[in-house]
């Protein structure tokens, strides 16, 4: 009897580190068409990259709004704190 599972085939933490320097230019739109393929799909099946993706977008346009408003550096802050968590989860993930 062995009811031992494999774990679910999941990026490994390499790939995402690779993948979240993409993200940064997938937002930017500073990605051939290719490799904006390969991020979204990566999105589509990697939610620490998913999260990481939906805060770089938030803190830009936090950051964008900054520009012409008197920056909400509280908000930005914890953004930038969120992010930072993200971060550091995907990097420690890797056992
Ligand atoms: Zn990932």
């Amino acid at each position: 009897m062995n009811d031992r599972q494999d774990p679910p085939a999941s990026p490994s933490a390499e790939e995402c580190v690779d993948y979240l320097e993409q993200i940064v230019f997938f937002i930017d739109n500073e990605l051939a068409e290719a490799d904006c393929a390969a991020v979204r799909k990566h999105l589509d099946t990697c939610n620490p990259c998913l999260e990481k993706y939906d805060l770089q977008r938030t803190m830009k346009a936090v950051v964008a709004r900054s520009c012409t408003e008197v920056a909400p550096s509280q908000l930005r802050d914890k953004v930038m704190f969120r992010l930072q968590q993200v971060r550091v989860e995907i990097t420690t993930t890797e056992a």
